[in-house]
């Protein structure tokens, strides 16, 4: 490692962060990015005139609190605001989660594989990463990683539904697991996808955390709401652990266009759930038929549909796509497809009976 500056060692501890990838060139045909698992809907109506509304004077900070935004969030969920913390995406309040509870010294248990952030903010952080491997069905080991946690645990990351692999925790699993989790311990329950959750034993993450104290929601705008660009996200949280978590989210990190556009959308968010639903259905059948096709697709409840495939064969899979011009995720054991509109997902069906027939 260099030594020109005096770097922190844990720095070449950090896992890469692979952004999803942009779509190729094809010549004739339209690129579609199937990789980030973007809404690819337009915009609600008001959104972007709410935006622009809102930005009129660029030169002025945005407020702090996002008081009205947080109120508004606090009104929806029947919350109280202290409990409310807004953030430039899920990602930051991730982020402060680790923030407020690791240091060198303590451990993290978290599944395997989820979401990329988990183990760059525990290398951030210094802590010990204890990543327990997915049941072969794509979903969480809840008694795998009960036996990772000791007395230097300090935080537990779950993600419902679980990105890449699609399951939902069930509400069965998160009471068996809280029942045995120590008090102390915060689990962060990531909920970045539950609009489009169908799954009647999806764990309701709001009555969870009305039931436990230590238990943390990260949401966000950026999927079912599609305002990734904007980066707005919230944590719902025991107002004590949202105290912690508001000194250190960074002051003024979610913009007047951010907290405008997420308030106009959480105004309609009967439309949001309409649209969240619509794509769910779209994915059931896009699931259904890669699994006619005789492919491993595990239960799926986000917006996107996980391929389990050997990493030969997932390379294969996303060149086929790519000649295709149509970007999907590969990422250990599989390809991640985003519900997209139908001309793309067809010609990702196109690649996948050329593939099963071989
Ligand atoms: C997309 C995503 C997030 C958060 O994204 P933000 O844009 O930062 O809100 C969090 N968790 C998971 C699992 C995600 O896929």
């Amino acid at each position: 490692m260099s030594k020109r500056f005096l770097l922190r060692d844990a720095l070449t501890q950090f896992p890469p962060y692979k952004p999803g990838k942009p779509p190729s060139d094809a010549p004739g045909l339209a690129p579609y990015k199937l990789s980030s698992n973007e809404n690819h809907f337009a915009p609600l109506p008001g959104i972007t005139e709410a935006v622009a509304a809102a930005t009129q004077v660029p030169a002025a900070y945005p407020d702090p609190k996002s008081a009205k935004l947080v109120a508004e969030i606090a009104a929806y969920l029947d919350v109280d605001p202290s409990e409310v913390v807004p953030g430039a995406g899920a990602s930051e309040i991730l982020s402060a989660l680790t923030n407020i509870t690791l240091e060198a010294g303590t451990s993290v248990v978290y599944p395997w594989p989820s979401f990329e952030m988990y183990p760059i903010l525990a290398s951030a952080r210094g802590a010990e990463k204890r990543a327990v491997p997915l049941l072969p069905d794509g979903r969480h080991d809840f008694a795998g990683m009960l036996a990772e946690i000791d007395d230097t645990t300090r935080l537990v990351l779950l993600c419902s539904p679980n990105n890449p692999t699609g399951p939902s925790v069930r509400t069965s699993e998160l009471d068996g697991f809280m029942a045995e989790v120590p008090a102390g311990v915060i689990v962060a329950l990531d909920e970045a996808y539950w609009e489009f959750a169908t799954d009647a034993e999806a764990v309701d993450g709001l009555a969870a955390f009305r039931k436990y104290d230590n238990l943390v929601l990260a949401r966000t705008f950026s999927k079912a709401h599609g305002l990734a660009g904007l980066r707005v996200g919230y944590g719902v949280a025991d107002a004590e652990i949202a105290t912690a978590l508001r000194q250190v989210v960074a002051p003024f990190s979610v913009t007047t266009g951010a907290q405008a556009a997420a308030s106009e959308s959480l105004a309609r968010v009967g439309e949001v759930l309409v649209r969240a639903k619509e794509v769910a259905a779209t994915r059931d059948r896009f699931a259904a038929d890669l699994r006619d096709l005789g492919f491993d697709v595990p239960d799926a409840q986000g917006n996107y549909v996980w391929i389990a495939l050997d990493d030969e064969a997932a390379a294969a899979f996303e060149d086929a796509c790519a000649a295709q011009a149509v970007a999907i995720r590969r990422l250990s054991g599989g390809v991640r497809v985003s519900i997209g509109a139908d001309e793309a997902l067809d010609r990702v069906r196109a690649v996948a009976r050329e593939f099963a027939a071989r």
